[in-house]
This record gives C-alpha cells, structure tokens and sequence, in this order.
C-alpha cells in the first residue's frame, strides 16, 4: 500500500548508506596510510602539581596531520581506528613514539617528567598488548617507571575481570594506571576498590559544573576524597579557568591539567616552553649564583 513512497525511501537510504559507507571506506584507507606515511603526530598537554605549580608529566594526545584538510583531532578518527580495529597499530604507534620521546627528555635531563598516553578498550583487550608494551619499554627499566596509561572509566569497568590481568600486567612492569573521564561511566564502587589504578583524572564536564553551583562543588569534593581514600591521585581535567585552579587547590586535588596552563602542544614546542629552560640553564644558573 505505500509501495510509492516506501519505494523511494528505500531509494534514498540505500543510497544514502552506500555513501555513507564508501565514506568509511575511504577514511578506513586513509588512515591505514596515515600510518605507513608516519602522518599521525603526538602533541603533549602538560600536567601540574597544583600545591606547587611544578609540571610532574604530560599527556601525550594524537593528532592526524593529513596533508589536504590539516590537523584532524583524536575524535574524528578515534572511533573509525576503533571499529576498524586499526587502533591496536596506530595505539602501538603512539606508544612507541611516546617512549621515544620519554627517553629524548632524560637524555636532556628530564627524569622528573612523566608521560601519559591513552589506551583504548580494544588495545587492553588485545592479547598481544602487554608483550607490545614490554617490547616498547624494552630493558629500559626508567622508561617504564616514567610511563602512565589512561584508560577510560567505561572501558575499565565494562569487563572488570578481563581488564584487571592486563593492569596488573602493566603495574608490575612499574607502569602505573590512570582511570580517565571518571564520573561519566557510573563505576560501581566496589569495582574500582578493586581495579588496580594509581590515579583518578576527573572529567572536564565536572570541572566545568564545580563553578555553577553547590552541587558541582559538591561533586569534585567527594570525587577528591574518595580518590584519597582509595589510595589515589586524583588530576583534574580541562581547568580554564584560575578560580577552578584554586577551588581544586583549596580541596586538595592533587594535579590539574587544561587550557588554563597549557593547550596540548607539539613536542617542539612542549621542549621550547616547558622543558628547556630546565634542561639547558641549569649550568648557567649554577654559575649566576655561584658567581654572586
Ligand atoms: P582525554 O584523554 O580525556 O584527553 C583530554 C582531552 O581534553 C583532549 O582532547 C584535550 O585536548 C582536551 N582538553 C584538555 N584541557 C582542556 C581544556 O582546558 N578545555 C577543553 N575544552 N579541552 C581540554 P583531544 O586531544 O581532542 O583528545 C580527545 C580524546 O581522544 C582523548 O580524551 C582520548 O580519549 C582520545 N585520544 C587522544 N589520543 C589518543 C591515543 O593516542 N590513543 C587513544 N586510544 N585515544 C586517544
Ligand atoms: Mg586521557
Ligand atoms: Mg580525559
Ligand atoms: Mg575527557
């Protein structure tokens, strides 16, 4: 009876999903090029010490320098890396790349600086990770030290037996574990009491809402505590603001990390601004202050 119309519709999703679809395709290959034309980059955010102002780490973020259209951020090819399963290679990329870049800063004498790179669901659940993990750390014992993974709340808890193998993997190499967005996966408590993690970043969408009422407050306030409670630091993601950065210093958050400070930079630049005054001047301040 709606033959006509439902025809057409029939028509016009068909086609629309073939584009859509080739769409994918296309992005699929893309990025599978990417990889091989090295067009994936990491840019660094740094974290800080909120008592004391000193930078303790970075968050190395990835970003596609595709030729065409520019820098392409993480959430326009993350889920595609995903779905494709591309994330397990491209992940191994950004880790390798990360270490690599790890080691090019103690070299310069940076070893108070640790690094942070985001795993996806995927990545853990791969059999072949922990040995990939190891193989990037090789015998570098400071690597691993030095080394922070981000997992996401949801990821963490969606196979909670599955996950905590491969984070005491991780921990016992002396990389230690991040839980990132928390507040947005509804954990169960009891869960992460159990999870084996070191630190709590807390999501942006609460830091946000901290300003904006009791309740926001509230929230971040029992976030901190529990975090201590538990063991943990507790980092709070995207501050922009400095009342944010005093509001979670006056309750004890332990590190803060967003646009306030720093945007994520390109490793150049992270070196130019954060690294090297502290890597190059130190003779140079030694002598200024010897001299007088
Ligand atoms: P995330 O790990 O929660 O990283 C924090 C995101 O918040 C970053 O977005 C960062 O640029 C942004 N941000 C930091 N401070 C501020 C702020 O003050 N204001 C605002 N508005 N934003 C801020 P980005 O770089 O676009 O990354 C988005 C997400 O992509 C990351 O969220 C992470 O889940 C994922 N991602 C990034 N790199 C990788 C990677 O190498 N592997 C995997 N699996 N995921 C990654
Ligand atoms: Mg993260
Ligand atoms: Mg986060
Ligand atoms: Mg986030």
């Amino acid at each position: 009876k709606k033959a006509k119309n439902g025809g057409d519709r029939y028509l016009f999703y068909t086609q629309r999903m073939n584009d859509s679809v080739a769409g994918r395709l296309t992005l699929e290959s893309q990025l599978r090029r990417a990889l091989e034309r090295q067009e994936y980059v990491l840019h660094y955010q740094p974290k800080i010490h909120l008592a004391t102002g000193q930078l303790t780490g970075v968050e190395a973020l990835i970003r596609w320098q595709n030729p065409r259209t520019g820098l392409v951020p993480p959430g326009d090819f993350i889920p595609v890396l995903e779905e494709t399963g591309l994330i397990c290679e491209v992940g191994r990329w950004a880790l390798q790349q990360a270490i690599a870049d790890h080691l090019r800063w103690r070299t310069m004498g940076l070893t108070a600086v640790r690094i942070a790179v985001n795993v996806s669901a995927l990545q853990l659940r791969d059999r072949g990770f922990i040995a990939q993990v190891q193989a990037a750390v090789g015998v570098d014992a400071l690597a691993s030290s030095g080394l922070e993974i981000e997992i996401t709340e949801s990821l963490a808890m969606d196979n909670v037996a599955a996950s905590i193998g491969s984070l005491l993997a991780l921990r016992a190499m002396g990389i230690t574990v991040a839980i990132d967005d928390f507040g947005t996966g509804f954990s169960s408590l009891s869960y992460l009491a159990k999870l084996p993690v070191d630190t709590l970043k807390i999501d942006r969408a609460f830091v946000i809402d901290m300003t904006s009422g009791a309740q926001g407050l509230a929230l971040v306030s029992t976030i901190i505590e529990l975090a201590h409670s538990l063991k943990l630091k507790v980092v709070a993601e995207g501050v922009e603001t400095a009342q944010q950065q005093s509001l979670l210093r006056a309750m004890g958050c332990d590190e803060m990390q967003g646009y306030l400070f720093s945007r994520p930079v390109p490793r150049e630049l992270l070196e130019s601004q954060f690294l090297a005054p502290a890597a190059t001047q130190p003779m140079a301040a030694f002598t200024a202050s010897t001299v007088r």
